[in-house]
């Protein structure tokens, strides 16, 4: 699908939760997700306009932004997948928003560094909505005090990020995952991927991770080992 055709489909979306008559409501952010995509479609995507870009990787991103951010400006490159404490230095340099702050050891490991080198990305907690084992995240329960402690250790949290069980109805996590932001005062929720980006946008996104449905399939999932 076109940048173009995904960019109709944001605006119907949030057309349909406030009417343009009800008032001006602005567009989430179209993080295009280029992980394991080949360079020369990240370049059209690029050369079409669009600058908002996710990794899910420190190291494939390492390799492929700053050639690309030498090439063209204004790129604003997140990092949605786990972030390993002894990469975090390399992250800060090189992402300007990170999704995936999931526990109090990486928090800690961020507010050190963020000390030493005077600047921080933007940050998103993310929350295991559906308490899944195998998934990253702060579990529900903790999540309203690990926020408190984020602020106590003074780094810039801008919101909640969340990938519903894949066996689940998302929009009950999208849900969980708004209410949470608002009773703790955040404004920014990460949640909604291709398949569905127009429910969270329902459910109030202010940031959607949409990478198949521009750029295509990804290789075979073999090949993505986990970070
Ligand atoms: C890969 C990935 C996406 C994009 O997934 P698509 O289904 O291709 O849109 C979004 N968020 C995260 C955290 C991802 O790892």
């Amino acid at each position: 699908m076109s940048l173009d055709q995904i960019k109709q489909r944001i605006t119907r979306a949030v057309e349909a939760v406030a009417p343009p008559a009800a008032g001006i409501k602005t567009p989430p952010e179209l993080i295009a997700v280029s992980k394991v995509q080949p360079d020369e479609r990240v370049r059209a995507v690029l050369a079409q306009g669009h600058r908002c870009f996710g990794e899910n990787r420190v190291q494939e991103a390492a390799q492929k932004w700053p050639h690309f951010r030498a090439e063209f400006s204004g790129i604003d490159l997140h990092l949605l997948g786990p972030l390993q404490s002894n990469k975090a230095r390399q992250a800060m340099q090189l992402f300007d928003v990170i999704h995936s702050l999931d526990r109090p050891k990486l928090a800690a490991a961020l507010a050190r560094l963020a000390q030493e080198l005077g600047q921080c990305p933007k940050l998103f907690i993310q929350v295991n909505t559906g308490s899944e084992p195998q998934k990253a995240g702060i579990l529900n329960a903790d999540c309203d005090a690990f926020i408190a402690d984020c602020r106590a250790l003074d780094l810039p949290i801008i919101g909640l990020m969340c990938i519903p069980p894949a066996e689940e109805e998302a929009g009950a996590h999208f849900q969980l995952l708004a209410d949470m932001a608002a009773r703790n005062g955040l404004l920014g929720l990460s949640m909604g991927m291709s398949a569905d980006f127009e429910l969270a946008i329902a459910h109030g996104a202010t940031h959607i991770r949409v990478g198949s449905a521009i750029f295509g399939n990804r290789v075979p999932a073999a090949k993505q080992s986990p970070a």
